[in-house]
């Protein structure tokens, strides 16, 4: 059966905007969501509005209906054809994806709790639409929980503040104060959407209530000026394809299927497309183009409708072969009938190399895997920034395979042997074998979360391996006898730090030098214990013993060394410097533990140890 497309056709050569909710979690995007998809008027009917792939379609119908609490008199214009908005509320992976160098997403509606003020996901959020210029309204949700507010349902904002005891008005002014002065600090000018009188300089807020649906209609009627007067070149219609695929799924019946949003253009049944794939180019023919079936079609046995032709902006879903290695987040091209198949698909491949070139897979790294391209590019630009380097990355579920690429780097550099995902499932089976090889799996939807994830991990990895080298990695240092207290093992002296530091666990030798000759080492044994002024210390600073400190070596092995004999007070005593220990200090682990002139002293004692 043959539907009509269910999108109106375009309004003033203008199409239908798309936007994005996001936010720090909790703070009520979906139920800001659930709220906007309230209606007056039932889905399927004229101006109703309709359930797509991905996204939520908002006939300006229905626009109508939401703002008029604050329209009474009529005054708002309506030029849009309605409003796209997408439907996984904090898809930054949707919010970062371009298309010829603009956002996908038009606008954006950034949630922040008025109770809580700017979280942590919330300046992720903001840097997010900075980097792609996406323009974007405040909605300062849960303005009902401010104390002693008295809800009036889905009423215009300042109709309701005007109603509040003046003590929850003042409450309410203190916290907006607070909120624009902390996005102040973010480097955001801001104001209540009814004091602003630069819209192209400060950000707009808009209280809301989710629960109550208080200042919904505001922010509605705001996205509609928003889009129509400052907008609306980015959102003329044209004919020139846009279309991006947001998930690859796999449906019952159908097989892989990719979600797409198409913001602009049409789509046809039969059109060839290019997309990208993990493994190279994906070139297919559309076999079928599907959208939900409206609510009240559900006796009817098919989930979907069918369509010959969809125009955008609309998410719909598209069935063709080849598909299980789709990139979500990869641009969607249609050849016509002047194109090189092939000449697409390398342009569309380049998206994906340009982020891989970056990789280096011979080096050492952790392995990334995150939910599409703009993800991805998102994730790497963020470890970029940190100084994490990646190895390997992908894009979509983690599966076993993932598992095994990363497990190459057990050997190479343990403490980047994990991997980072970022708003992406992990396997079950995948999750085992990680287990079972010691590969670390960190999952997180917000990126900060997995750079801290990472850091504690490396500083666990580094202890360990601290832990595991400290007989290695000796640190160096010269020491001067001042007394002998002990002279058999365990030999026991007073000594001074010439230079250096004289930590525990130090092996401590004695160098003779005879000209034209390998120098030959006395070891007296390993520093069990070190005494200051009677009280024991982990380690002696060069100058910090003033009265000298009381040093207990143990050499074990029935060491036939005796003070004063072998060696004496006026030989110069070093830890024991070898080239060993030097790569150990060198590692990682420890380098950053070493400083600049223990690095000279080493200089120094490679030629009393003959080091070359
Ligand atoms: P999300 O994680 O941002 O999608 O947040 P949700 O929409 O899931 O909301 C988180 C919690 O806050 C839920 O318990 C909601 O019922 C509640 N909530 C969301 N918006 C409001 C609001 O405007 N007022 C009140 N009182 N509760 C809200």
């Amino acid at each position: 059966p043959e539907a009509t497309p269910v999108e109106s056709e375009p309004v003033n050569n203008l199409r239908s905007p798309i936007c994005c909710i996001l936010g720090h979690v909790d703070t009520g995007k979906t139920k800001l969501l659930d709220n906007l998809r309230r209606s007056h008027v039932q889905e399927g009917e004229a101006g109703g509005i309709t359930q797509q792939i991905g996204a939520t379609y908002f006939p300006i119908e229905s626009i109508k209906q939401k703002t008029k609490p604050v329209n009474k008199k009529g005054k708002l214009e309506f030029n849009i054809p309605g409003l796209l908005i997408i439907d996984t509320p904090g898809h930054e992976s949707f919010t970062n994806l371009r298309s010829r160098g603009t956002s996908l997403c038009n606008i954006a509606i950034l949630v922040i709790d008025i109770m809580h003020g700017l979280e942590p996901q919330t300046m992720e959020s903001i840097r997010l639409l900075r980097d792609n210029k996406t323009p974007f309204v405040v909605a300062l949700n849960k303005v009902d929980r401010l104390y002693g507010w008295h809800s009036i349902k889905e009423n215009g904002f300042q109709d309701s503040l005007l109603k509040q005891k003046k003590a929850i008005q003042r409450e309410f002014r203190d916290r907006v104060d607070s909120i624009i002065l902390q996005l102040n600090e973010q480097g955001l000018n801001a104001a209540l959407y009814f004091e602003n009188k630069q819209m192209g300089r400060y950000v707009s807020l808009v209280p809301t209530s989710a629960q109550s649906g208080e200042g919904v209609p505001d922010l509605v009627a705001l996205l509609v000026a928003l889009t129509q007067t400052r907008m609306s070149d980015r959102i003329k219609y044209i004919s020139t394809l846009e279309c991006t695929v947001l998930e690859v799924k796999v449906v019952e019946g159908l097989g892989a299927t990719i979600d797409v949003i198409l913001s602009n253009g049409v789509l046809r049944e039969g059109d060839r497309i290019v997309i990208c794939g993990m493994g190279g180019p994906i070139i297919t023919t559309v076999r079928a183009l599907l959208t939900p079936q409206p609510m009240k079609e559900m006796r009817v046995k098919s989930a979907y409708v069918h369509h010959k032709e969809i125009r955008a902006a609309m998410g719909v879903k598209v069935c063709a072969n080849d598909l299980e290695k789709a990139v979500a987040g990869s641009r969607l091209l249609v050849v016509g009938p002047e194109d090189d198949e092939e000449e697409l698909a390398d342009e569309l491949m380049a998206d994906l190399e340009d982020l891989l070139g970056s990789i280096d897979t011979s080096g050492v790294g952790v392995s990334v895997q995150a939910s599409t391209l703009g993800s991805l590019e998102a994730l790497l630009e963020f470890l970029k920034q940190m100084k994490i380097p990646v190895a390997s990355v992908n894009i979509g579920p983690v599966y076993k395979k993932d598992v095994m690429k990363c497990a190459t780097m057990l050997e190479k550099a343990k403490e980047y042997a994990l991997l980072l995902c970022f708003d992406v499932k992990v396997d079950h089976d995948a999750e085992a074998l990680a287990d079972q090889l010691g590969i670390k799996v960190f999952s997180a939807n917000v990126i900060y979360h997995l750079f801290d994830a990472f850091t504690a991990h490396q500083n666990k990895i580094m202890e360990q391996k601290r832990e595991e080298n400290s007989d290695v990695a000796v640190f160096p240092c010269v020491l001067k006898t001042i007394a002998a207290f002990n002279k058999r093992d365990p030999i026991i002296l007073g000594v001074d730090v010439v230079d250096g530091v004289l930590r525990k666990g130090t092996p401590i030798v004695s160098v003779k030098n005879v000209p034209g000759e390998e120098p030959q080492i006395i070891e007296l044994g390993r520093v069990v214990s070190l005494e200051m002024n009677h009280k024991p210390v982990e380690r002696v600073k060069k100058g910090q013993a003033g009265g000298g400190v009381a040093m207990k070596l143990e050499a074990g092995g029935g060491s036939q060394i005796l003070f004063g004999r072998h060696v004496t007070e006026s030989d110069t005593l070093y830890s024991h410097i070898t080239r060993e220990s030097i790569n150990a200090l060198k590692d990682p682990a420890f380098r950053n533990e070493v400083h600049r002139d223990e690095w000279q002293l080493i200089i120094q004692l490679k030629k009393v140890f003959g080091i070359i």
